[in-house]
């Protein structure tokens, strides 16, 4: 009797059977529901700990941030540089600071990020590669529905809402997390820029934004959604969070090249002579982006500046096949499932690019072009029994797309 009474209590807690809801038997032993779910708390814990030893982020050196980047991103060199270097200062920052926390040491600043260039140039991709490979939160938030408190609209403190849920609510961790704002020139001033139609004045957003760039203690709500009394909050302090913003900014280069025919004006001529004027963007500077419709004071919470390139037709048939995850590679695969050897050609793949171009769809249209392409052959093909082979040349891309109707999608 007094055996059957030990076999029926849980060898963790000593709760009994008629106590819990689930008792598992072990070898020697049971464990009941409760200390399950306790287990695998302290697992988590053991196993964030194990990751990072108080917080600090694990720490890599520019040229190999920009290693792992040239594997997803082609191209945007310039761009690639200067956020490695931003991405690598920062870290080094919170680990410096979390180290000298009580030492009156030299307090190093945080540099967010402006990335100026046209939509569909791999701004997004950027942040989110430099995220995945470091290994901490991100999201991202799209300045357009972002109002001023009282707006209908979100607040913007729904931001960090996205980026505490990336964060599994660990605060900690979400603190240290990276935000990408896209759009951010479409908040630019009215007066300014004539071409925005919101009614809601975008310097309200902003005020608003600003706190978050400064570094702010912001109470969160949970859940999203409008703040209400009642509601419980959670405090984020964004001193330690890195803001990438990005936009396309229509038109600055007017404002670039006002900027530069004033200086040729000045003592700076011989510099401007060499400009290359097919490309000004790669002047841009944040006196431009002040000019566009920032307010200084956002402005100089952006301090690092770049600029993405437009995609070239070379760009455009290396992204088709270069990167790690790169969309021919994407559907070798697919078909390889089949036992089907799929082949794009040269003239192939170049008529895909000049499909996406023409119908200006960029590289976000070169999937739905593939996939156009390879439709009738991903229907058919698993069934057939004999063919298992499919060249995918320009003869094919034309007569594939001819019966689609892609071309009514710009
Ligand atoms: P943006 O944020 O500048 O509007 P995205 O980063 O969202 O543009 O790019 C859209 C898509 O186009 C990406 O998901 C990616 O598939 C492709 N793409 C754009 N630029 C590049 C690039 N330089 N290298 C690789 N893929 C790219």
């Amino acid at each position: 009797m007094a055996k059957k009474q030990t076999e029926d209590i849980c060898s963790f807690c000593g709760r009994r059977r008629n106590e819990v809801k689930i008792l598992i038997s072990g070898v020697e032993g049971h464990i009941c529901e409760n200390c399950v779910v306790q287990a695998e708390e302290i697992i988590k814990e053991e196993v964030k700990s194990a990751k990072s030893t108080h917080g600090e982020v694990k720490l890599r050196k520019p040229i190999e941030i920009k290693q792992l980047l040239d594997e997803y991103v082609i191209g945007q060199d310039e761009a690639k540089q200067v956020i490695c270097v931003a991405v690598y200062n920062h870290y080094k920052r919170i680990n410096y600071n979390l180290q000298n926390r009580n030492e009156e040491e030299i307090e190093i600043e945080k540099s967010n990020i402006l990335m100026v260039g046209e939509t569909g140039t791999g701004k997004t991709l950027l942040a989110r590669t430099i995220a995945k490979m470091l290994d901490v939160p991100f999201c991202i938030a799209d300045a357009t529905v972002l109002t001023e408190a009282g707006y209908v609209g979100e607040d913007v403190e729904n931001v960090l809402v996205r980026l505490l849920q990336a964060a599994d609510y660990d605060v900690e961790s979400a603190e240290r997390g990276i935000v990408f704002i896209d759009e951010i020139d479409k908040i630019a001033r009215k007066s300014d820029n004539p071409s925005i139609t919101r009614d809601v004045s975008g310097e309200g957003v902003q005020q608003a934004l600003l706190k978050l760039l400064e570094g702010a203690e912001v109470n969160v709500p949970p859940q999203g959604g409008r703040k209400h009394p009642d509601q419980k909050m959670i405090r984020v302090n964004t001193q330690n969070v890195l803001f990438i913003c990005g936009g396309a900014f229509d038109g600055i280069e007017r404002k670039i090249a006002n900027r530069l025919n004033t200086n040729v004006i000045g003592y700076n001529k011989k510099g401007i002579d060499k400009l290359d004027k097919s490309n000004l963007l790669q002047y841009v500077s944040p006196q431009d982006v002040r000019s566009f419709g920032l307010i200084p004071e956002i402005v100089g919470r952006l301090p690092v500046v770049t600029y993405l390139h437009p995609l070239t037709k070379e760009t455009l048939i290396r992204i088709l096949q270069e990167p790690k995850n790169a969309l021919s590679k994407q559907f070798h695969k697919l078909f390889e499932m089949d036992n089907i050897a799929i082949a794009f050609t040269d003239d192939g793949y170049e008529l895909i690019v000049d499909k996406a171009i023409e119908y200006k769809l960029g590289a976000r249209g070169l999937r739905s072009i593939v996939e156009a392409v390879l439709t009738d052959a991903m229907f058919n093909m698993p069934s057939e029994k004999k063919k298992k082979k499919l060249i995918i040349d320009a003869k094919y891309v034309e007569k594939q797309l001819s019966k689609s109707n892609i071309s009514l999608f710009q």
